[in-house]
Order: C-alpha cells, then sequence, then structure tokens
C-alpha cells in the first residue's frame, strides 16, 4: 500500500523534572500525540530526527486522530520515519535533523 502523508501519532514532547542536585530540568519523552495534547503539551518534535512538527487536530467527525508531519521538508527527506525519505530510491541514509528542536 502506498503512503502518501506523514502521518506520526507518537512524537517527543518536552518535560521537566526534579534533577537529582535540586531544581529542573527538562528532557525529552516519547508520547502519543493524542495524550500529549490532553496534557496541553506544548513542544513537541520527531523522535526519530529531532525535527519540528506540525500539529494536524481532528476537525471533523470522520477526521484521522491528531497526528503530526515534519514541518521541514529536508527533515522528511533524511528521517528515518520520514515518507520522503521511505520512498526515496537513491539509497540515502537517514540522519538526524539539522536544525533540531532542543
Ligand atoms: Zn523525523
Amino acid at each position: 500500500m502506498a503512503v502518501e502523508r506523514e502521518r506520526f501519532y507518537e512524537c517527543e514532547v518536552k518535560r521537566r523534572r526534579v534533577r537529582a542536585g535540586g531544581g529542573y530540568e527538562r528532557f525529552w519523552k516519547v508520547k502519543l500525540i493524542a495524550d500529549a495534547l490532553i496534557d496541553e503539551d506544548k513542544e513537541f518534535r520527531c523522535k526519530d530526527c529531532g525535527g519540528a512538527l506540525k500539529l494536524f487536530r481532528r476537525k471533523m467527525e470522520n477526521a484521522p486522530p491528531p497526528h503530526m508531519e515534519h514541518k521541514l521538508k529536508i527533515d522528511s527527506e533524511y528521517c528515518r520515519a520520514g515518507i520522503a525519505f521511505l520512498k526515496a530510491t537513491d539509497g540515502r541514509q537517514p540522519r538526524m535533523s539539522a536544525n533540531p528542536v532542543r
């Protein structure tokens, strides 16, 4: 079956936790996008390449559940989960985003 669009249902969200030495530290955690929306997470990135993602919310009854795709085309072309990468036939190697969300 041909996959024509990217549709990620999981991403990394930025969370905060207590650091062992005191204070807080930020870290990225893999999460279902549906759960991230419920928890009102604000910062997302691709769990495979660290690139920025664009969110698509469900607007109609029969629309697919909330999902994300790469914001940058170049990420999709070289992320190992990217649709453009998966469709590429030139034997390219996956790599991390050149503009990762930190
Ligand atoms: Zn990616």
